[in-house]
């Protein structure tokens, strides 16, 4: 082996070590800026160096595949399902038939039932070759491309595992990156997802691997099939897989007898609420590979294996109405208005019915007996309805065909979930919503006006645009319900404090649909003013990175109402910043243009970032790879031997921070 090729497999191997702590043992063993140094480094060798390829190298995780169609490929072993059970009755019975045919000594394995996608992994020589979705038990979908970029799916093994063999387990999507992802997606406007294990499917068929490798997804395993696998046991190839680098969660527990299989279900019934993701149950397995050999399958499940599904924090109530709601961008959204009821420790009264199809999927009536249920998620939802409770008198639910609010005509897109009011200027809850949205938090930021005084404010005639913040005075606003002298002091101070906020994020709060915090950004930085974003037509647009036709219609769409325009006028005569101010575009300079600069190392007085926004700022662009092309590089400590060799082999200068910050004053 050369010198080049060890240095890659040294990373390969360090990086593999780091990401095992950290995404299976939950236990980080390098900051994220280290790691990505690191992961950068490989990249680059592996750029120059294409004959050490290794298509399970930890810089394949990041994606970059597309699959259009997804390969129909046997399972080596059948994928079976599980017989289900519900009580301790059905438990008894199960070993009563077991018992028939293996009279002594039987141990179960017993470990909880993930809710998620279930997958079938096939290693060889401890290398990921293959994983393939459950499909319809013999034959399922190869989605490699994406299952490698679940962190938590090695893919190279450690210790001492078999030459060949399936491992299957469940993808999952953990609580809170999918409440992370449906915070996102509401912020843009978007439908949020319904539940993790559908997110969590979903996601495997997602055709941009790259657009998997930034979901959240998980996969925990719980058995290992093929040949002289070296084990005896369920639990044993338990720990077996645990060493070998999978994640296996340590709720598993070998018991003696069917009683102790059930305190464990019991124990879990309650605590399974405090698991960072969803489970359905407990799956018990006769622990002996002999006995299971000896039980064998059904037509459809083997014999050694329960399911015990618990029972859902579900109850059953009555719908007493549907109402609709109008959110900022006129999407209209049905709720569910139940007879109160406890449930998962809290009182339900409401739950989102999502959109007509759901509506009618569902076939939900008002005065229908439902039953609702809560998960991790944060808005309860409606599972069916109790048919059998159905009144006599009860007609279909009609979905409105005018806004609650202003009595326009909705509207329903092609391709589109949710039916909008289109009565921008004058739907009230969109006027409100809005406003709402430019003073919160990650927007204008206004301390001292909170969500219910915009509401009040709107109805009371005193606003009609955030731009009518910046005209109230403190004898209008004294008057109004619960607003103490002080408070009315510290409404209006913070509306004046708003107008010191940055260009970008006044772009964001303004509401333009699809302008997220991150868009906002981009079109900020790149047009540094408003007018500029005005003047650029939809091309322009669609050069700006992460821009797309979506996004860019939808800026066109906003700039292209008079309305819209008169109001940032105004914003614009009482002071709020709409381009970048002095200060955000002093140290900006032409300097660098033309100039392509590359990063490497560590460095003492500024930060990677910093420097970056400096070479950004000052017109220059930042390569991550050394090229006949890069005009210099700016090194810092421990800068790669591989590309101190490129530079010099390319004659390309190398300076330090200092010498870097000298030529840009
Ligand atoms: P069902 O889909 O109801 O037939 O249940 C069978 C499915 O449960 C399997 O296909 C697995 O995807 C899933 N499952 C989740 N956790 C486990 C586990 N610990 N052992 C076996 N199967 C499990
Ligand atoms: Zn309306």
């Amino acid at each position: 082996m050369n010198t080049i090729q060890q240095k890659i497999e040294a990373l390969r191997n360090e990086l593999r070590e780091h990401n095992y702590n950290y995404y299976v043992l939950d236990n980080a063993s390098i900051s994220d800026y280290e790691f990505d140094v690191k992961l950068k480094e490989l990249q680059d060798l592996e750029a120059k160096h294409p004959e050490f390829f290794d298509a399970n190298s930890p810089s394949q995780r990041v994606g970059g595949e597309v699959t259009k169609n997804f390969e129909n490929l046997p399972h080596e072993h059948r994928m079976y399902s599980l017989d289900n059970s519900y009580s301790k009755e059905d438990l008894l019975d199960w070993e009563n038939r077991i018992k028939k045919i293996i009279e002594t000594n039987i141990q179960y394995t017993c470990e909880l039932k993930y809710d998620g996608a279930s997958i079938s992994l096939t290693y060889e020589n401890g290398k990921l070759t293959r994983a393939l979705t459950r499909g319809d038990g013999f034959q399922g979908d190869n989605v490699t491309a994406n299952v490698k970029t679940i962190k938590s799916v090695p893919l190279q093994l450690k210790g001492d595992y078999p030459p060949k063999f399936d491992i299957r387990g469940e993808i999952i999507l953990p609580f809170e990156g999918f409440n992370n992802m449906n915070e996102t997606r509401i912020e843009l406007g978007e439908e949020p997802y319904r539940n993790p294990r559908n997110t969590a499917s979903g996601s495997l068929k997602l055709q941009d691997s790259t657009e998997v490798a930034k979901r959240p997804l998980e996969c925990l395993l719980y058995n290992l099939t093929g040949s002289n696998l070296g084990v005896k046991t369920q639990f044993e190839s338990l720990e077996k897989a645990r060493q070998w680098g999978f994640k296996v969660p340590n709720a598993a527990k070998l018991v003696d007898s069917i009683e102790a299989v059930l305190e464990f279900v019991d124990y879990w019934n309650t605590e399974r609420h405090k698991l960072p993701y969803e489970t359905d149950g407990v799956v018990i397995k006769v622990n002996s590979l002999q006995q299971q050999d000896e039980l064998g399958y059904t037509a459809k499940s083997p014999r050694w294996a329960m399911a015990y599904k618990f029972k859902a924090e579900q109850v059953s109530t009555r719908l007493q109405s549907i109402t609709y709601q109008v959110g900022r961008t006129g999407a209209i959204t049905p709720v569910a208005n139940l007879e109160p009821v406890e449930l998962a420790g809290t009182t339900v009264k409401r739950a989102s019915l999502h959109n007509a199809d759901q509506i009618n999927k569902l076939d939900i009536r008002v005065g229908d007996e439902v039953f609702v249920e809560k998960g991790g998620e944060i808005i309860p939802k409606i599972l069916g309805v109790d048919f059998s409770k159905r009144p006599l008198d009860s007609k279909p639910t009609e979905y409105i065909t005018h806004c609650p609010e202003c009595y326009s005509s909705l509207v329903r897109q092609e391709g589109e979930a949710q039916h909008y009011c289109l009565n921008y200027l004058e739907c009230k809850p969109q006027i409100i919503g809005r406003i709402q949205h430019f003073i919160s938090r990650k927007a204008m930021d206004i301390e001292g006006l909170g969500g219910e005084t915009v509401a009040l404010l709107v109805t009371e005639g005193l606003i009609k645009n955030y731009s009518d913040l910046y005209e109230l005075t403190k004898e209008q606003v004294t008057p109004l319900e619960r607003m103490a002298d002080k408070s009315a002091d510290n409404l209006i101070q913070g509306i004046q404090k708003s107008k010191t906020i940055p260009f970008e994020r006044v772009l964001y709060a303004i509401g333009i649909r699809y302008v997220g915090e991150t868009v906002a950004k981009k079109l900020a930085r790149h047009y540094k003013s408003i007018d500029a974003i005005i003047n650029a037509s939809e091309d322009d647009l669609l050069q700006v990175d992460e821009i797309g036709f979506k996004i860019a219609e939808s800026v066109i769409a906003f700039f292209s109402s008079e309305e819209n325009i008169f109001i940032l006028n105004r914003l614009k005569q009482f002071g709020v910043q709409l381009e970048m101010s002095h200060e955000e575009l002093i140290g900006k300079t032409n300097k660098l243009e033309g100039q392509t600069i590359v990063i490497s190392g560590v460095f003492e007085s500024i930060s990677r970032n910093e420097l970056k926004k400096l070479i950004e700022d000052n017109g220059g662009k930042i390569s991550s790879s050394i090229s006949s092309k890069t005009s210099y590089i700016v090194a810092g400590d421990n800068m790669g031997p591989s590309k101190k060799d490129k530079a010099t082999q390319l004659g390309i200068e190398l300076i330090n921070e200092h010498e870097f910050l000298q030529r840009i004053r």
